[in-house]
């Protein structure tokens, strides 16, 4: 089939396109209307429908390939591969289910899981979405302050959570901050249940924790049938990462979003039953909840989770993990592709990858020589798909399981099935010709899966995501975009980053592509900085791939000149030797303006690395 004539359908007749993408997925009762749009911007989907996520996860498997693998955990932080057949998973987590009932969870109620990427988080969530509870997964990266914020709004009767994590061979305890975070939030857990893994010891709160050992043990054979759930009860918070001030939290559905992973498995990750995926993202990000847990389980595939870095115990160890457990279908995230770029290559290659059909990269621009090194070594296909936690798959992509179409260098690739977008010239609200910049926004009603609304707070989703234009309601995606004259969609950078140069508006991403092309340039941040004269400059900060070449200042400047005009040229460029990141890979920019403008670099608790902005503040100082 043509992809263009699959997405026409979806979006001229979507009830129809929808109605049909259900059917791959269990319904306990038939929904009786496709889509609710009565109340724009709010859609609701597959109205009156009955279904649950952890059926369609677990359950669904059982009776067809019930001794097949379902969850592979794996750490090479503390040397352990556990794997569970779907039967098994089932049986844990309605351990799991009868543990948080014993606890005094109930359908509706918030659990929130700080965890690390161990098997236990996996069932935590599952057994959430079996009774109706409502899980809020915080990245086992954050901090107190930011937990706290969380715990603040989203007001858990349970947390889950265990003694540490570990990272590079090092345990990181999570109960000391996590009890932080409750003394420094005004809603307070009734319980907090507590995995102890061994790696550190923990101080124990009489009355509230309790050690998930011994409660599973009296829970042993617990059986805990389904909680049939309408489409539209929620199934899940997330908050959004980097964002200052308070986090939104990011509310999904269950039935819509069953439907949208069940769809996006099978046309964009061509997931089939049997097989096994390999997402390496953490189950603290979006990719972790659609593409670690639901996803890849929705469609029967096995999932790998895995504890520990890419490169330990040496650079090879994602490749034999494919190798393993024949992976087919692998998901990550370019930055992690750049990190394996600059090791030796016969780690790589010393691996039989020949199950692996294709690579999926998101989260951030794909560079066109990450890309390209990467397709070159592993000879399959890569990738792009450009989303949001807000979205909770795919906005842009190529569906491979529709058509066969070719990807473009530097372009995530189309819109996808159920999302009309549009982009929109920010001064007049017009629609962009082919090749104008613009905003990216989707057309309402956002397809099934995007979120429902921001956790308590339908005014502020309103407020911060949409815009009326003449009788139709716009998301915003705060990415600038461009469109060639095929449709295929260019992301520039968020427009939150905007720089604005005398009067021009400029994407710090395009600088910062510009910047990269230079062949001794590895990675790049720019940001606009307070400039007396004109508004803003564009200020450089790039990593040398040989910092001993005599690449200077003005080499970078002049192919600035040279691609996008002096207009875009940085008014200085710096050299460092790494970049301030959150640990999911996203470039601070603003901590890097604050210290660039003198001011305080904000909320810091997702920093990879906090000795990379010092050295920002250094190169500032010489
Ligand atoms: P998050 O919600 O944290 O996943 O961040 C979403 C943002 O990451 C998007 O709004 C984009 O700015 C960026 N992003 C995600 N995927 C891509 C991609 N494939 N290409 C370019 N930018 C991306």
């Amino acid at each position: 089939m043509k992809y263009a004539d699959f997405y026409q359908r979806s979006v001229v007749t979507p009830e129809e396109f929808w109605r049909d993408e259900a059917a791959l997925i269990d319904w306990n009762t038939p929904f009786t209307q496709v889509l609710d749009y009565s109340q724009p911007p709010f859609a609701r989907w597959f109205v009156g429908g009955r279904t649950n996520l952890c059926h369609n996860a677990v359950d669904r498997w059982c009776s067809a390939q019930g001794d097949k693998p379902a969850l592979i955990a794996i750490s090479t932080e503390t040397n352990t591969e556990r794997s569970y057949s779907f039967n098994e998973l089932r049986a844990e987590v309605q351990r799991w289910a009868a543990m948080m009932q014993s606890l005094g969870v109930r359908k509706g109620d918030r659990v929130l899981i700080y965890m690390p990427m161990i098997a236990e988080a996996a069932f935590a969530m599952l057994a959430c979405a079996r009774i109706g509870a409502v899980h809020s997964v915080v990245f086992g990266g954050f901090a107190a302050n930011s937990l706290a914020s969380r715990i603040e709004d989203a007001k858990p009767v349970l947390i889950v959570s265990a003694d540490a994590g570990s990272r590079n061979g090092k345990a990181i305890p999570y109960k000391p901050l996590l009890d932080e975070a409750i003394a420094l939030s005004s809603s307070k857990p009734a319980r907090v249940l507590l995995v102890d893994r061994g790696l550190a010891p923990m101080s124990r709160v009489e009355g509230r924790d309790v050690d998930y050992a011994a409660l599973r043990a009296s829970h042993l054979a617990a059986q805990v049938p389904v909680t049939w759930l309408e489409s539209n009860e929620p199934s899940y918070i997330l908050y959004t990462s980097g964002t200052t001030g308070k986090p939104k939290g990011v509310q999904r559905d269950v039935g819509g979003y069953a439907v949208a992973l069940a769809a996006s498995m099978k046309h964009n990750f061509c997931g089939k039953a049997g097989e096994t995926f390999f997402a390496t993202s953490d189950i603290g990000w979006v990719v972790g909840h659609s593409y670690i847990v639901y996803g890849p389980l929705i469609a029967g595939m096995a999932t790998i989770m895995y504890e520990g870095l890419p490169i330990s115990p040496d650079p090879g160890i994602w490749w034999s993990i494919v190798e393993k457990y024949k992976v087919t279908r692998m998901f990550s995230a370019p930055t992690a592709i750049r990190v394996l770029r600059k090791q030796p290559p016969e780690f790589m290659r010393k691996h039989d990858k020949s199950s692996l059909k294709a690579l999926y990269l998101a989260g951030e621009p794909l560079d066109e020589t990450t890309s390209s090194w990467i397709a070159g070594e592993l000879g399959v296909p890569i990738i792009d798909n450009y989303w949001q936690t807000e979205t909770g798959w795919p906005i842009l992509s190529i569906a491979k399981g529709i058509e066969d179409a070719p990807t473009r260098l530097g372009s995530p690739g189309v819109a996808m099935y159920g999302y009309k977008v549009k982009l929109v010239n920010e001064t007049t609200g017009a629609e962009c010709a082919a090749n104008e910049k613009g905003v990216v926004m989707i057309e309402g009603p956002l397809p099934p899966g995007c979120m429902q609304t921001v956790y308590g707070n339908d005014q502020r989703f309103v407020d911060t995501y949409w815009t009326r234009h003449g009788d139709k309601m716009l998301y915003s995606t705060f990415d600038w975009g461009v469109r060639d004259a095929d449709g295929y969609y260019f992301i520039l950078g968020r427009t939150d980053d905007v720089i604005n140069v005398a009067g021009h508006r400029l994407g710090t991403r395009e600088i910062e592509e510009s910047i990269t092309s230079h062949p001794n340039v590895s990675e790049v941040a720019v940001v606009g900085v307070e400039d007396k004269v004109k508004g803003q400059v564009a200020v450089a900060f790039a990593i040398l791939k040989d910092a001993s070449a005599a690449t200077n200042e003005q080499d970078i400047m002049s192919v600035v000149d040279r691609q996008l005009g002096a207009v875009a040229r940085p008014a200085r460029v710096y050299f460092v030797t790494q970049l301030p990141k959150t640990r999911s890979g996203k470039l601070l920019r603003r901590s890097i303006q604050a210290i660039c403008e003198g001011r305080n670099p904000g909320d810091l608790t997702s920093i990879e690395d906090p000795s990379s902005l010092r050295q920002i503040e250094q190169v500032l100082q010489k």
